[in-house]
């Protein structure tokens, strides 16, 4: 069954009976990395947003490092 990209909309193949909860996928499309939220019905999550909150916590650790 098709499922679309949540980022770009591209259509992934992905077969339902071959993925399990809490695993990954990359789009070919725009790269972005996806996990398997539920498997029925299939829902994907974007993963990258984890990123920001990375950078949010090294700018702090940089003011902190300023002041010292
Ligand atoms: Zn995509």
């Amino acid at each position: 069954m098709a499922k679309v990209c949540p980022e770009c909309d591209n259509p992934l193949d992905i077969d339902e009976d071959e993925v399990e909860e809490g695993d990954t996928l990359t789009c070919d499309e725009c790269g972005v990395e996806l996990e398997v939220v539920t498997v029925d019905p299939l829902e994907l999550s974007p993963v990258d947003a984890e990123g920001y909150d990375d950078e949010d916590l090294t700018h702090e650790a940089d003011e902190d490092d300023e002041d010292a």
